[in-house]
């Protein structure tokens, strides 16, 4: 992926930090939006992804809304260019203050995750004068095919309102006068790579649902079908942009929608995973009874999905790259600093022989890495460092020259 000024570049770079790709992000977004333009879907980019500022007022400038799961979302999305009325807010457990703070904005939608929910909005609208703008997440018990922490359409998972309290629902919202009722929700799962099957089985089930809901009383004007779209975590140079035309495509031709009706998706991931590699330096190689370790020193303190989820990243020696008559491959366990036996970056990878010092790549970090990053063992958070910004990254400091 990067030519041998950009190695050189990186290389005078303070390790670890999250490298942005600011050419390619640009290049997905504005794919995206063309996308979106052709098949008449709304896009809402979920912002938990990747909360970078940079990133989000590119993806505000270019019309999207925002999907948050948190007030502070709510507000930090807001911050940064996205106009109140193409905010939506999720999350099975919003707070009073959270609640509060949106309806004082006032958000697109609150996609509401219980009737409970449904009644404290109405009541503290009611209290504040105000109308909010009510969306229902439905829980359509359908399987993502994907990790079972990321799978959230199943009746065992704790997302949405299930079938069973369908009409419950319906009066309720009907007697709420403080809410005004815009459409329904679902969000399935993440990191979905069977497109055609996953969606085309998620769209004939919520056209059931939405002609449900019509048929006892109920306009379904937003039908918000979440995000999802997985990404190529073994190939990225391959495929850096998801396949979104064939997930418009398979909304398109599976979707049943009436004269007034908007569709809506919710991508995170694939908008910004690719863009994003985590940079690393090998801090030591020590030979095991068995095996090769690299020890790195970026950590699931940086990057927990490994750890979290047992997730592949695909991991590059950016140094030996530059080193072409280095023919001699290593079988190595690449590890982080942290203490734990979790911290592992992969198990037996085939890498070109290593040494300390090395540049290391760690691809595809760009969705859930840095918004997931901690401090623990007291660790410095790894800044961020933008392709078309090198002048400001942190440079490099030896210590000693060994
Ligand atoms: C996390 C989330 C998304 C984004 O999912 P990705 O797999 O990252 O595309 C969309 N909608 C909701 C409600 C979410 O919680």
């Amino acid at each position: 992926m990067l030519d041998f000024n950009s190695i050189e570049q990186l290389d005078k770079v303070a390790t670890p930090f999250w490298y942005y790709d600011m050419d390619l992000f640009r290049r997905t977004v504005d794919h995206v939006a063309e996308l979106s333009a052709e098949h008449g879907i709304k896009v809402h980019y979920a912002v938990k992804a990747n909360v970078e500022k940079r990133l989000l007022e590119y993806i505000s400038g270019k019309g999207f809304g925002a999907d948050c799961v948190s007030g502070n979302e709510v507000l930090h999305a807001h911050s940064c260019g996205f106009p109140a009325d193409k905010i939506v807010y999720a999350g099975v457990g919003k707070s009073d203050k959270e609640i509060y703070q949106a309806l004082q904005l006032g958000i697109e939608a609150f996609n509401c995750e219980s009737l409970q929910e449904i009644y404290v909005i109405n009541e503290m609208a009611r209290v504040c004068g105000l109308k909010a703008n009510v969306s229902v997440r439905i829980n359509p018990d359908i399987d993502a095919h994907t990790h079972k922490y990321v799978t959230t359409g199943l009746y065992e998972n704790k997302f949405g309102i299930s079938r069973h309290e369908f009409d419950k629902l319906i009066g309720l919202v009907q007697k709420s006068e403080n809410i005004n009722f815009i459409g329904l929700h679902f969000h399935i799962g993440s990191q979905i790579t069977r497109v055609e099957e996953v969606y085309a089985l998620e769209c004939r089930r919520v056209n059931e649902i939405v002609a449900y809901f019509e048929r006892n009383g109920l306009e379904v004007k937003n039908i918000n079908l979440g995000g999802g779209l997985g990404v190529d975590y073994d190939d990225p140079d391959e495929n850096p942009i998801a396949d979104f035309g064939k997930w418009f495509g398979t909304i398109s031709s599976n979707i049943a929608l009436h004269e007034g009706q908007t569709v809506h998706v919710e991508p995170g991931r694939s908008l910004v995973a690719q863009c994003a590699a985590l940079i690393s330096r090998v801090l030591f190689v020590k030979s095991g009874e068995t095996k090769n370790f690299l020890i790195m020193d970026a950590g699931m303190n940086d990057l927990i999905r490994p750890a979290l989820y047992g997730a592949y990243h695909k991991i590059e020696n950016l140094s030996a790259a530059m080193r072409p008559f280095f023919p001699t491959h290593q079988a190595y366990d690449i590890v982080g600093p942290v203490c734990e036996s979790s911290d592992v970056w992969g198990a037996g990878r085939l890498l070109p022989l290593s040494v300390r010092g090395d540049l290391m790549a760690i691809r595809s970090a760009g969705a859930y890495g840095q918004v997931m990053s901690s401090r623990y063992n007291m660790k410095d958070m790894a800044p961020a460092v933008f392709s078309d910004a090198m002048d400001e990254a942190p440079s490099r400091t030896d210590y000693f020259a060994v």
